[in-house]
């Protein structure tokens, strides 16, 4: 049996300077998912780092920003009347995420940084170049219903997980990075890592570095968060769409799109945006700028049905947020 030794940092500055110290620490809150990867295999820390009792868990709505701190847990983001009067599509992700009792425990930290479902991923037995570089892709040539159709290389086509990070995406949120000894802030755009041919690294975050907040602008703009899943509760998407927009006299006058269930990354819908754009928030310009969701997608051998439903949801993800 592996030894694991167990931290309980007293402070920031005791957690960083402890995750430095031992590289292949994992910070711990939560746990929702890294008890999982611990019992399935992925993750084999020798160190872990319980962050639980730090002060990182106020949401505080700012005249133009909400802060949300890492350890704040989604049922408390999802309930917040500040949540839910700025950023419906926010509430609506987390809502549509896990089951109520996962909720009261994870972290909005967590969820950003939790690891794909792919199946393979999760089965030690089978080849999978994002547990085990260089072993090979099980979902290439296995079952690939719920892979990704953009940003996927011959290495890894696993879908990212986080119905959260989808709508911070739409609301161009960025999170604040804490290291020993550093600190910078990463917009959500750039937290994520396409696999390319290193699929084992899915952020851009450095060994010992900890997400300690979320920062979401505020404006006028109304939002939506439409998930399509294989049951109603418990599922992660098949496809999902955050969408938000800003209408002026029945014109659009920007619009952000962001897609789950569909890329390797949260994946930001810019040629359906571009349609959008200047023209009025009517059934034929959202039909226009369902017709581009698509654009540029590879489906696999199982899921170009994708293609179809991400088109739909789109549209019907416009017509709500409305
Ligand atoms: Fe592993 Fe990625 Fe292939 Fe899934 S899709 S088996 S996570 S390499």
């Amino acid at each position: 049996m592996q030894q694991l030794a167990y931290h309980r940092a007293a402070s920031e500055d005791a957690a960083l300077a402890l995750a430095a110290a031992h590289p292949d620490a994992a910070f711990i809150a939560g746990g929702t998912d890294l008890l999982q990867l611990f019992k399935q295999g992925p993750a084999a820390p020798t160190q872990l780092i319980d962050i639980s009792r730090l002060p990182f868990d106020r949401i505080e709505p700012q005249p133009h920003t909400l802060r949300i701190g890492a350890l704040a847990r989604l049922a408390d983001v999802a309930r917040h009347p500040e949540v839910r009067r700025r950023h419906p599509a926010l509430a609506e992700a987390i809502e549509a995420s896990a089951s109520p009792q996962v909720r009261n425990l994870a972290t909005v930290g967590g969820n950003l940084l939790q690891r794909t479902r792919c199946p393979y991923f999760r089965s030690p037995d089978l080849p999978c170049n994002k547990r085990d570089p260089g072993t090979g892709c099980a979902a290439r040539t296995g079952e690939n219903r719920m892979h990704a159709i953009f940003g996927t290389s011959l290495h890894c086509a696993a879908t990212h997980p986080s119905d959260l990070a989808v709508a911070l995406l739409a609301l161009d949120a960025s999170v604040h990075v804490h290291g020993y000894e550093t600190a910078r802030v990463v917009p959500i755009a750039e937290l994520y890592r396409l696999p390319g041919d290193t699929p084992q690294r899915d952020s851009a975050l450095a060994a010992g570095e900890l997400i300690v907040a979320v920062e979401v602008p505020t404006g006028a703009r109304r939002s939506c968060y439409l998930k399509m899943r294989d049951r109603a509760s418990f599922e992660f998407a098949v496809v999902s769409v955050a969408v938000t927009l800003q209408i002026e006299d029945g014109v659009i006058h920007s619009a952000r799109l962001a897609a789950g269930g569909v890329g390797t990354v949260p994946w930001r819908l810019l040629a359906s945006e571009r349609a959008l754009a200047g023209n009025r928030a009517e059934p034929a310009a959202f039909e226009a700028a369902a017709a581009h969701a698509a654009d540029g997608a590879e489906p696999l051998s199982h899921n170009g049905f994708k293609i179809e439903l991400l088109h739909r949801t789109v549209k019907r993800a416009l017509e709500l947020a409305r």
